[in-house]
């Protein structure tokens, strides 16, 4: 159940690390993105960042107008 209306896709229950290549950092962030040749419009994939990740990864998403929205990860649905 999506119960705040994102969209997301559920993440993991337990401990949520940075999506960053090769960072086991806690994430602190949920990067909302959707790529419309994958995806339909309302979907919602989920990348996770730290704090030093966050910026990175948004401008990477960005780049390719990938990017929707960034939110806290106790904003995500667990799964
Ligand atoms: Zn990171």
């Amino acid at each position: 159940m999506d119960v705040l209306g994102l969209g997301a896709d559920p993440v993991a229950a337990d401990a949520l690390v940075c999506s960053a290549k090769g960072c086991r950092a806690d994430a602190r962030w949920g990067l909302l993105w959707n790529n419309p040749k994958l995806h339909t419009p309302d979907r919602r994939k989920v990348w996770l960042a730290c704090d030093d990740h966050r910026e990175h990864l948004e401008q990477f998403l960005g780049a390719r107008s990938f990017w929707k929205r960034t939110v806290g990860v106790d904003e995500l649905e667990r799964a």
